[in-house]
């Protein structure tokens, strides 16, 4: 009988600019991932900041095929779903679960913490106003508009889960935001409601966002969207570079394009994330169904990966 297909991975990159190293491992992890437990893997843009130049996103898709990574169907635009996220923030909106917020960031530093609140919560300055008070708020930014914060409920302020990679982690929830003052919906939602869209239940990325996940959670629950343990999480190791911090393009030639004009051409580029992930001995050529049949997540490495040009 063929295996049943078990829902979808993803890879979800922003358009800022092309991939560099830490992108491409990443993206590698979340294909072979999928590929290795019989799901689709599906591509998704992440251009709702409009700072970031959109134009870029064609680029990333090429350096991943020349990589050898395929994913099934059409790619995902994240702002084509803008009509998927209004509707999110309608349904929390109707269970009292949204309200407008007019701070600055000024204004929240300054603001004394709520006790017990974790370092860096939102101080909840906005949360109780009353609809003078609200009005009066608003016209005091004009022409500035209030952002939309979620009314987290306090029983479920400590988040946590068993990620794949990382085991049991956990992460603070405070009234994050959903959608900012200039209309942007916020990283959190938009994830959450684009990948239950995609049918996604296996989410691999860095795990600089591991501490974001049970806010992600949190709405899945508060939405009725598939949540743990039908969608699993994997958080894999990031890669450094020279100076210890995580890998940026200041440090260099990290891009496909760059790694080629200095003699090192994409089978090369494929060769060494395969070694630094364990699968592959120094310098050898791999195809990428090598690598899914070599590849078991018990034996991912835990540690970052630094990258040192030669
Ligand atoms: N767009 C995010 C990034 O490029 C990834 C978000 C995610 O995988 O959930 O870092």
């Amino acid at each position: 009988m063929p295996e049943r297909r078990a829902g979808a991975g993803r890879y979800a990159p922003s358009p800022s600019g092309d991939l560099h190293l830490g992108n491409l491992r990443t993206a590698l992890l979340a294909w072979l991932f999928a590929r290795t437990t019989g799901r689709d893997f599906l591509m998704r843009i992440e251009d709702l900041d409009r700072a970031r130049d959109a134009g870029s996103a064609e680029h990333q898709l090429t350096d991943l095929t020349r990589l050898g990574i395929d994913w099934d169907g059409p790619v995902i635009l994240q702002s084509d779903c803008a009509a998927a996220h209004e509707a999110a923030i309608a349904q929390l909106a109707a269970a009292d679960l949204v309200y407008e917020c007019t701070c600055t960031r000024k204004d929240i530093l300054a603001a004394p913490s709520a006790p017990h609140a974790p370092p860096g919560a939102y101080p909840g300055t906005c949360r109780n106003r009353t609809a003078a008070e609200r009005a009066a708020a608003r016209l005091a930014i004009a022409p500035r508009l209030p952002a939309l914060r979620l009314r987290a409920p306090a029983a479920v302020n400590t988040g946590g889960f068993t990620d794949l990679v990382l085991g049991e982690t956990r992460g603070d929830i405070d009234d994050f935001v959903l959608r900012r003052g200039d209309g942007t919906i916020a990283y959190n939602l938009a994830v959450v409601v684009d990948d239950a869209e995609m049918g996604i239940d296996q989410v691999v990325r860095g795990d600089d966002l591991a501490s974001s996940t049970p806010r992600q959670i949190l709405l899945q629950r508060l939405l009725g969207l598939p949540t743990p343990p039908t969608v699993q999480y994997a958080h894999v190791p990031l890669v450094l570079g020279p100076t210890g911090a995580r890998l940026a393009k200041r440090d260099g030639a990290v891009t496909l394009s760059d790694l080629a004009a200095g003699g090192m051409d994409t089978a090369a580029v494929r060769a060494l994330l395969a070694q630094s992930l364990g699968l592959a001995a120094p310098g050898e050529a791999v195809t990428l169904q090598q690598l899914m049949a070599r590849f078991d997540p018990a034996h991912l490495p835990r540690e970052p990966w630094t990258w040192q040009a030669s």
